[in-house]
């Protein structure tokens, strides 16, 4: 939160429950954190001016800022290079700590429809993106209609869709895992 250009964390809204709940999702060194800043000096998150880049989640995140972390979509802006992985000096993976966010913003179904639509893609398709008309272009481009991968193979297909239906998507997914 902003106030006169300063920023102020609301720490009535720390809850410690919720830092519990993302090392139970995989950010488990979270808390070694030092906030020296080495992962914002290299994540491209930071250039695109997201509201929360890396350090300040790691902070939110340690902090319990459950609320903040969840309504705020600025983990969906997450390249997934890694960069901030190889950079941090207390081996904090802070890609996990994003990944971690990501999973309980999933299990409150707090995330941008656009994810959805991506989930979707990838249970039909196999693909996490599948633009419309995909079909079509490949045919002009003279390329086969589908690409070799399990859009092309209706058992392999099957066989992911099986492993989906067993993960948390058949509690979260609101659309049918049929
Ligand atoms: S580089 Fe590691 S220790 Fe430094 S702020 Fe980022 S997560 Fe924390
Ligand atoms: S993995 Fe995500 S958080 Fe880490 S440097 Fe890349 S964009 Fe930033």
């Amino acid at each position: 939160m902003e106030e006169g250009g300063v920023n102020v964390i609301d720490l009535t809204q720390a809850d410690e429950s919720f830092v519990k709940e993302l090392e139970g999702l995989g950010a488990d060194e979270l808390r070694e954190c030092i906030q020296c800043g080495k992962c914002a000096s290299t994540c491209p998150m930071a250039l695109a001016g997201l509201e929360f880049f890396i350090k300040r989640i790691i902070h939110a995140a340690n902090l319990g800022l459950r609320d903040i972390l969840l309504e705020d979509s600025s983990v969906w802006g997450c390249q997934s290079c890694n960069r901030c992985v190889e950079v941090c000096p207390m081996d904090i993976k802070p890609y996990e700590v994003i990944q971690a966010v990501r999973r309980a913003a999933v299990k409150v179904e707090s995330c941008p429809a656009n994810t959805y639509e991506g989930l979707r893609n990838l249970y039909r398709f196999g693909h996490a993106v599948y633009p419309k008309g995909y079909e079509e272009r490949r045919k002009k481009a003279g390329l086969p209609e589908k690409p070799p991968t399990a859009i092309s193979n209706e058992e392999l297909r099957k066989k992911f869709q099986e492993v989906l239906r067993n993960t948390i998507l058949e509690e979260i997914a609101p659309f049918p895992l049929d």
